[in-house]
């Protein structure tokens, strides 16, 4: 007999699962949606970088899975005729302090197989970014910048060809493990399936709740800002601009991006958004607030990192911090050359009890139930990589 399986979430995460689903002729394939739209949370609220791979523990899921996600997005984006540019990328020690952080990336750069990254020194620095500053930086050229968004709807056009349905604005508000299957519930009708998926990014938790699975990991939403630069002024920047990140941080910092269609963001920062669709400080739900508040690990969270947090909600209020933070790696940049706040997105960090923010990809199996806890970035850029990994390792693992 056939076998039904669902996804919950139409973000590209669940949509390239889907897609692998109906190319591997695996049963009837259903995707819920809570929007209207796909890719409407994380995957269209991103700065579109397809990344290389050089921050990523060796051998972790990230490290991994973001390698063959990047080839198979390169070659995705080629078949479907969707903008893929390799403007490359380079990570910048502002000064001698950070040449430490830097070797460590560069190891990890080269571990992970990250193709044709190069060190270089302040002068070649500027030969690939005249307007940079900085004392050494790593470049990896093939960092790309790509439309998550248009490559999601690109895989759903596979789902539907393929005999899968998408489902919009079906929103699952319980999930029932049943004999030889799971009971899916949205507001219009009660759905049975064999198998499910849950990628449900932001309310991946909530949904974890509905099959039983632990408390934690819990979502911890992440708001990232981005200021546009002014056309006028885009020739600062020509390709991707980063900071060292902190390692103690799952971010990567304030950086420069040309985007696919050219366009040149700053950001994204991190706040604690107030929501977990908290795109503004006026997005504010008690309910998601007063759950990360309560939370066991929220006081050691709070110890660990006061201070980073405090730099960073003053940098999102105080526009001259964010600009002079920003203006460390491109020094004729000038506060007017930001000229507006655009489409915020908010990170789905998973956080364990203990307070600890989670680094790698997380899954859980419950029953028929399959559930992505934790996919921030590069889980974009590795999404078929994931697919391909959770439909071996899990959903068909005891076949
Ligand atoms: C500011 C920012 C910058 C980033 N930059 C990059 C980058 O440059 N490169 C990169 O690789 N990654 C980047 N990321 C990470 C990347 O965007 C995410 O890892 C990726 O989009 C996760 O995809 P997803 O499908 O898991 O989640 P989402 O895109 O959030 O999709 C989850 C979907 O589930 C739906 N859903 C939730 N609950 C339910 C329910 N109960 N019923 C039905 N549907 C439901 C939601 O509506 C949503 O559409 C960035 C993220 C942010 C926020």
């Amino acid at each position: 007999m056939t076998e039904r399986i669902g996804v919950i979430g139409g973000g590209i995460v669940g949509i390239a699962i889907a897609r692998a689903l109906t190319q591997r002729g695996e049963g009837e394939v259903t995707v819920l949606e809570k929007e209207r739209r796909l890719a409407m949370h994380q995957t269209g609220r991103n700065s579109g970088v397809v990344h290389a791979g050089l921050y990523y523990a060796p051998g972790s899921l990230k490290a991994r899975l973001c390698a063959i996600g990047r080839e198979l997005t390169r070659e995705f984006c080629a078949e479907k005729n969707l903008p893929y540019r390799e403007v490359g990328k380079l990570v910048v020690a502002a000064t001698d302090a950070d040449r430490a952080a830097l070797a460590v990336i560069e190891d990890r750069s080269i571990t992970n197989g990250v193709p044709d990254l190069r060190r270089v020194n302040g002068s070649e620095l500027r030969e690939i970014e005249p307007h940079a500053a900085g004392v050494a930086a790593l470049h990896s050229p093939h960092t790309a910048a790509v439309d998550y968004a248009a490559i999601t709807e690109a895989m759903a056009d596979d789902v539907r060809r393929g005999g899968g349905t998408i489902l919009l604005g079906a929103e699952v508000t319980g999930i029932r493990q049943e004999p030889g299957g799971v009971r899916v519930v949205t507001p219009t009708a009660d759905l049975h399936f064999d198998r499910l998926i849950v990628c449900a990014g932001l309310h991946s938790d909530v949904v974890a709740r509905f099959v039983g699975a632990s408390a934690s990991p819990k979502i911890l939403p992440f708001r990232g800002e981005y200021w546009e630069l002014d056309p006028a002024r885009q020739h600062l920047v020509r390709g991707m601009i980063y900071p060292v990140p902190d390692p103690r941080f799952p971010f990567l910092g304030v950086h420069f991006t040309r985007g696919v269609y050219d366009d040149v963001h700053v950001g994204p920062n991190a706040v604690p958004a107030l929501a977990r669709e908290g795109y503004s400080w006026g997005r504010i739900s008690a309910k998601d607030t007063w759950a990360s508040l309560s939370w066991p690990g929220a006081a050691t969270l709070a110890r660990e990192h006061w201070r980073m947090g405090v730099k960073e909600v003053t940098a999102s209020v105080l526009k001259r911090v964010y600009f002079e933070d920003a203006r460390r790696f491109v020094p004729e940049l000038e506060m007017k050359d930001l000229t507006r706040k655009t489409a915020a997105g908010v990170r789905a960090q998973a956080w364990d009890s203990s307070g600890a923010l989670l680094d790698d990809f997380a899954v859980d199996q419950v029953g028929a139930v399959t559930l992505l806890r934790n996919a921030p970035s590069p889980a974009a850029t590795s999404s078929m990589a994931i697919a391909d990994y959770l439909l071996d390792n899990y959903v068909f693992a005891r076949r």
